[in-house]
């Protein structure tokens, strides 16, 4: 049997007649920038999150800058968030020319800690940014108590959470902004990319999208610097079509996150995820990710392409040939993962001009070594999930 880690196939299948017709439409209807299709995904997606306003742009890296412009954060500045994410969260403050201040995530649901924000904050700090990683929620209370104060603004990346809560209120509804991004892969993905940003300001929510449109609040009358960054309609009218999917697509990834707990449980050598989904606080699982603690090494067994940490960075982080031949191993059998992320940011050679880390990232290098993202998506059928479970019980069982 082969398991992907993700697939799109099922859901074409399912939906694929009414992507035609929307494309198809909007082609004819020769209106590619803005108009009505974009209009409805902006106000549909409001309506979903629960918040006033929304404005669509080219990706979730450039929802980031847009927040971070609209902050009138740049050089000179600090924004406080983790190592332990996908790149573009501290490459969108790099480039608006502030400083990434990475502190340490909880090894427990690989999010940001937040007893550990108020010694990072320094009179340079201007906002919080924390990851809802995984499609998991983030302590929000705990995070606006500290940004109010301290008078920071707080951004959420939510860009794996698009349909995530926490304690009833939609992940991107709760900070100053939130940031989506419609990458293919993410729970609602565009054919291509695409991203927007969320806010309760209409400031806030103007200045985005003058600056998403070359900082130009009237025709060729220029404000600021900005950026070409807009949703195409074709991408809208894909977006359309999925969107009132979502919830039934995030409950989807909720059973098959519940059935890999509950079968999973009590195996020696790995740690599943927690399901934090309690009293409204509702967990996306855009990926289900264990931690390979341990599993009986044959270091000869170990081949090169599964080797996940370059060598030039292997010396600064712990041993990840456990996880490594775990993900080997499943991948004889078919079943194919991936690593969510195999070097943590602060240890990219584009950051090594941040030498000496200021504080302790412990956490993160270690989950880098043993973090493994067994495939989950709204389709993965119950066969399938069950080989992978099996699959697991066995590798495990017979070391
Ligand atoms: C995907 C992702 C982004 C960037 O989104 P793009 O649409 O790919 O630009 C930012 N942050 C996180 C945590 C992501 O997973």
């Amino acid at each position: 049997m082969q398991v992907p880690p993700f697939s799109l196939n099922e859901q074409l299948s399912q939906i694929g007649q009414d992507l035609d017709t929307a494309v198809a439409k909007t082609l004819r209807s020769g209106q590619y920038i803005g108009g009505q299709q974009v209009e409805l995904f902006e106000k549909s997606f409001s309506e979903t999150i629960n918040v006033p306003y929304t404005v669509s742009c080219n990706s979730g890296t450039d929802a980031l800058v847009l927040a971070l412009r609209a902050l009138d954060i740049g050089p000179g500045d600090e924004v406080i968030s983790v190592s332990f994410s996908f790149f573009a969260t501290a490459e969108a403050i790099s480039n608006v020319g502030a400083k990434p201040i990475f502190i340490d995530v909880n090894s427990n649901d690989f999010l940001i800690n937040p007893n550990l924000i108020e010694d990072a904050i320094t009179s340079s700090t201007k906002a919080i940014l924390p990851v809802h990683l995984f499609g998991n929620p983030v302590n929000m209370d705990a995070i606006m108590s500290i940004a109010k104060k301290h008078g920071l603004k707080v951004i959420e990346d939510c860009a794996q959470a698009a349909g995530s809560y926490w304690k009833g209120k939609s992940l991107g509804s709760i900070g100053d902004i939130g940031c989506f991004s419609f990458f293919p892969t993410k729970n609602l993905g565009a054919a291509g990319d695409g991203g927007a940003v969320t806010t309760k300001s209409l400031e806030l929510a103007r200045r985005m999208r003058d600056l998403s449109i070359h900082g130009m609040p009237k025709r060729y009358f220029h404000t600021e610097l900005g950026y070409n960054s807009r949703l195409d309609a074709l991408q809208a009218a894909v977006l359309n079509v999925k969107l009132p999917l979502l919830s039934s697509w995030v409950e989807q990834r909720r059973k098959i996150a519940l059935n890999y707990i509950k079968n999973l449980k009590d195996l020696s050598g790995i740690e599943l995820p927690k399901d934090s989904s309690v009293n409204g606080t509702i967990n996306s699982w855009n990926q289900f990710v264990i931690k390979v603690k341990n599993y009986d090494i044959n270091k000869d067994s170990l081949r090169e392409e599964f080797i996940a940490i370059p060598n030039q960075i292997r010396t600064y982080l712990p041993d990840s040939r456990c996880r490594d031949l775990l993900r080997q191993n499943l991948s004889d059998k078919g079943i194919n993962t991936i690593i969510y992320y195999p070097i943590p940011i602060h240890l990219q050679p584009a950051y090594s001009q941040l030498k000496g880390k200021s504080h302790s990232l412990i956490n993160s290098e270690l989950l880098c070594s043993q973090v493994l993202s067994l495939p989950i998506f709204p389709e993965l059928s119950i066969e399938k999930q069950d080989y992978v479970v099996q699959s697991i019980k066995d590798l495990i069982n017979c070391q």
